[in-house]
């Protein structure tokens, strides 16, 4: 039913916004940052203009203030799971800033318990849990597949586990080049996540250095197949934690930081070109200008449903980047 709302939507795409709360330790208190009630608007303040002027407001879906909680935030998504065992594509990406939270809701924080467990984890414990009441009419399977790009390269996160076991399905739905693995519960779902983020670091000096330089792309395949009619559905689902959408000062990086800051800005522009041409029911849709965005495919346009999550940090320090960030939401919404 809640589908039936979502389809009338521009393009099936929806954002969210989600501000973070700020840090204990940390520097700053005083927000910037406001949404109106559950109008699902937010008032961004200019810390150098105060009063009215410095004022201005974005609409979206859906404001999430710094105390929703991980559970509150899952329950808007789980429509989306929904389809996907129903056999639609879906793309849920997080944008904004390094340290905005965008790791926070796809994946959750450092050794998280179940309440705080993010998106990735509840996505996947719902899917079980939906194919699991339905195991009397539909056999399901659930495979992943998780890489990373980091300058327009995929690289396999997964190459180094045993037991690759592909799941048959429709050309063009696995990302070529990156292993698949069956799960069968959550749990299996954890340890591969965990492998996953592991490889991520190999390589790096400092974990949140590349990470922040990196999109990180879990990507979940469910087959459905019909144990009376035999016939099969396909489901498709990305869960991507976006390189950090920060402007890289070009006067101050040289050689390898600047390659690196270049490739993030085409790959985050070509992706807002392509959802800014889903939205505008554009005739041509840009998919080829980013590695990003060929993998992401499957799941923008058509009959797939997004949702974009954009991240805020609060503090007066990020307005710059915030009213950035809030304008490439504003662009695709
Ligand atoms: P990003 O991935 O965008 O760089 P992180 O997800 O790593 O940002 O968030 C930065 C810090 O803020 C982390 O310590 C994270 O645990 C914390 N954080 C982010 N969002 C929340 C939230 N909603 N509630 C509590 N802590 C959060
Ligand atoms: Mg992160």
């Amino acid at each position: 039913k809640l589908f039936n709302e979502l389809q009338d939507l521009k393009g099936n795409i929806r954002v969210f916004c989600r501000i973070r709360p700020f840090i204990p330790g940390q520097s700053g208190n005083k927000t910037i940052v406001d949404s109106i009630g559950d109008s699902g608007q937010l008032v961004i303040s200019n810390p150098s203009k105060p009063g009215k002027e410095g004022n201005k407001t974005f609409k979206f879906n859906k404001v999430f203030g710094p105390t929703a909680t991980q559970a509150e935030v899952f329950s808007d998504i789980q429509p989306f799971i929904q389809s996907v065992v129903d056999g639609f594509n879906v793309c849920i990406f997080a944008y904004g800033q390094t340290g905005s939270g965008k790791t926070y809701t796809m994946t959750g924080p450092n050794n998280a318990t179940e309440e705080e467990w993010g998106v990735n984890y509840r996505a996947l414990n719902n899917l079980f849990k939906i194919s699991q009441n339905r195991r009397t009419t539909i056999e399901y399977e659930v495979g992943v597949q998780m890489i990373e790009i980091y300058n327009d390269q995929v690289r396999d996160l997964l190459a180094a586990k045993v037991g690759v076991t592909n799941i048959s399905q429709p050309n063009g739905l696995a990302v070529p080049d990156a292993s698949m693995h069956t799960v069968l519960s959550t749990s299996d779902v954890i340890d591969i996540i965990d492998v996953g983020f592991k490889n991520r670091t190999v390589s790096a000096t400092a974990m949140n250095e590349r990470s922040s330089r990196s999109h990180s792309v879990v990507t979940v395949h469910v087959r459905g197949k019909d144990l009376k009619l035999g016939n099969c559905l396909y489901g498709n689902l990305h869960l991507v934690d976006l390189a950090g959408s920060e402007r890289v000062d070009r006067s101050e990086v040289t050689g390898d930081r600047l390659k690196e800051a270049q490739h993030i800005n085409k790959s985050l522009s070509a992706l807002g070109d392509v959802i800014f041409s889903l939205a505008q029911k554009s005739p041509h849709v840009p998919y080829r200008n980013s590695k990003l965005t060929q993998v992401l495919q499957s799941s923008l346009g058509g009959q797939a449903k997004t949702l974009m999550f954009v991240q805020l940090n609060p503090d007066v320090g990020s307005y710059t980047e915030s009213l950035s960030t809030l304008k490439f939401a504003e662009r695709v919404s």
